[in-house]
C-alpha cells in the first residue's frame, strides 16, 4: 500500500515525493512514462562522453534562497552566468538588447544615458499594452522589434507577437548598460555533477519506489494508494473533455564536433534565419573539459511532447475550466508546469511543489480534500453533466473513469 502515487518524476513530482518520504514518513510510488527520472531537466553523457541535456539547455537561476537551499541538500554547484548572443545583420550581438547591441548594430558610440534617449526617440506610443508586440515596440521601437523579436517569436510559437499575451516578451528585459548576462537572479548555478545525479540523490530513500516506462493509467487501477500527485498535462488527465489545451513542442537535433569550441557563447539565437531558433553548446553550461564539443539545435513544432503552454487569453479561459474540475477532484493534487498549464521555470516548480507539500503536511489539504469530497460533490456532478452535454465525453476522477 502506498500513501501516494506520484505521476511524473520531474521537478514537481520528485520534490513532493522527497518531502513526503523524508519529512512526512510516507510511502511513495513514482511512475513516469519515460525511461528516466528528472523530467525535462534530465541530462546524460552522450556517445562522445559529453554531458548533454536531452530536452534542451536547462540553466538554473532563482531569487529564492529557500529553493536554492533546498536543492543544495542534493547537489554541489558550479557558478555559471549564462550569456546569449544573437546573429542579426550578420553580426553577433548581445541578447537581451543592451548598450553594446545598439552600438554594434548601428555603428554608434552612445552612452547609457544617450541610449535611454535613443530608445525614447524610436519607441512607439501604445495606450494599452496587450500583446507581445505592444510590449516591445513601446520600449525599443519597430526596427529592433523586427530584428530581434518578430521572426524569433513566429518561429518559436507559430504565431505573430501581435497574437500572443504581453507576458511572453515581457520576460525579456532591455538594458541601457553593458550587462550581457541573460539572467540577473541572485543564485545562478548548475548542479556540479548534473541534474540527473541531483535527482538520484533526492529520490534515494527507502520509502520511495520508482516505476519507469509506465503510463500511470496502465497501473493505477491495481496499485493500492491513498492520494495522487499528478504532474502530467491537466487536459489529458480529464481525457481532454473540454478540448485539448494548446502546447508548443520542440525537436532537438544533437551534434558532436571534433573541435574544442563550436560557438562564442552558451547559446546563440537566430531570430531571422533558418528553421531552428537557437544553438546551445553544453560545455559552456557544465564546465566540462573535453577535446570535442556537443551542441543542440532547437526546431519549434506544433505537434510532439507538450513543452510550452501557449499564452493566449482563449487558452487561459479553457484552462480555467480544467482548473475548476481539478479543484473538485478529491484526492488528487495537481502540481507543475503541465498540470497547472503555466510557463514555469525549474525554481518556480520547486517552490510550487514545496508549497503544496506544506499544505498537505499541515493537514489543510487533507481537511480540504475531505470537505471537497462532500461539499463539492454536487459541483463536480454539475460540471460532469455539463461536459457530457457539450462533449458527450468521459470524465476521469482520481479513482478511475466514470462515464457520465
Ligand atoms: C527547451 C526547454 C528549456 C528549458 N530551459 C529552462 C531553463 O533554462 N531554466 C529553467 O529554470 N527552466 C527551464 N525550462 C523549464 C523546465 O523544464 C520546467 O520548469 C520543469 O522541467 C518542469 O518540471 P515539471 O515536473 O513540472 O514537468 P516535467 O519535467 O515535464 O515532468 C513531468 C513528467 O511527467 C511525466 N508524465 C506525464 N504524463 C504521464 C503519464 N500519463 N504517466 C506517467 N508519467 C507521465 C512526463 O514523462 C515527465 O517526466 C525549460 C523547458 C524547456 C522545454
Amino acid at each position: 500500500m502506498f500513501d501516494y502515487l506520484v505521476v511524473g518524476a520531474g521537478f514537481a513530482g520528485s520534490v513532493i515525493a522527497e518531502r513526503l518520504a523524508r519529512v512526512a514518513g510516507k510511502k511513495v510510488l513514482i511512475v513516469d512514462k519515460r525511461n528516466h527520472i528528472g523530467g525535462n531537466a534530465y541530462d546524460h553523457y552522450d556517445a562522445a562522453g559529453i554531458l548533454v541535456h536531452k530536452y534542451g539547455p536547462h540553466i538554473f537561476h532563482t531569487n529564492s534562497k529557500d529553493v536554492f537551499d533546498y536543492l543544495s541538500q542534493f547537489t554541489a554547484w558550479r557558478q555559471y552566468q549564462h550569456r546569449v548572443l544573437g546573429v542579426v545583420d550578420g553580426q553577433f550581438v548581445p541578447i537581451p538588447i543592451n548598450l553594446d547591441t545598439v552600438n554594434t548594430l548601428y555603428g554608434l558610440s552612445l552612452t547609457s544615458f544617450q541610449l535611454e534617449e535613443w530608445f525614447a526617440s524610436v519607441a512607439e506610443k501604445r495606450e494599452v499594452i496587450r500583446t507581445s508586440e505592444d510590449v516591445v515596440v513601446s520600449k525599443v521601437g519597430r526596427e529592433l522589434y523586427e530584428k530581434f523579436f518578430r521572426g524569433y517569436t513566429r518561429k518559436q510559437w507559430g504565431l505573430d507577437p501581435s497574437e500572443l499575451d504581453a507576458s511572453v516578451t515581457a520576460r525579456v528585459p532591455t538594458r541601457t548598460n553593458r550587462d550581457d548576462r541573460y539572467f540577473t537572479d541572485t543564485y545562478q548555478a548548475m548542479p556540479l555533477h548534473g541534474y540527473t545525479r541531483m535527482f538520484e540523490k533526492m529520490l534515494d530513500h527507502p520509502n520511495i519506489s520508482i516505476l519507469l516506462n509506465t503510463d500511470y493509467r496502465d497501473v493505477e487501477s491495481f496499485i493500492p494508494y491513498g492520494e495522487m500527485i499528478y504532474t502530467g498535462p491537466v487536459d489529458t488527465f480529464f481525457d481532454n473533455c473540454y478540448g485539448k489545451l494548446p502546447y508548443r513542442s520542440l525537436e532537438f537535433k544533437f551534434e558532436t564536433h571534433d573541435t574544442k569550441v563550436f560557438q562564442p557563447t552558451g547559446t546563440v539565437n537566430y531570430p531571422n534565419d533558418y528553421a531552428y531558433t537557437r544553438i546551445s553548446e553544453f560545455k559552456y553550461l557544465t564546465g566540462q573539459e573535453h577535446s570535442k564539443t556537443s551542441i543542440v539545435y532547437e526546431y519549434p513544432q506544433a505537434e510532439g511532447d507538450p513543452y510550452y503552454p501557449v499564452p493566449r487569453p482563449e487558452n487561459a479561459e479553457l484552462y480555467k475550466k480544467y482548473h475548476a474540475l481539478a479543484d473538485v477532484t478529491a484526492g488528487v493534487h495537481f502540481v507543475g508546469r503541465l498540470a497547472t498549464y503555466k510557463y514555469y521555470n525549474m525554481d518556480q516548480v520547486v517552490a510550487q511543489a514545496l508549497k503544496v507539500f506544506k499544505r498537505i503536511s499541515t493537514g489543510d489539504e487533507v481537511q480540504g480534500a475531505k470537505s471537497k469530497r462532500t461539499l463539492d460533490l454536487n459541483t463536480k456532478l454539475e460540471i460532469a453533466v455539463d461536459t457530457a452535454k457539450t462533449k458527450s465525453s468521459t470524465v476521469r476522477n482520481g479513482r478511475g473513469t466514470s462515464s457520465s
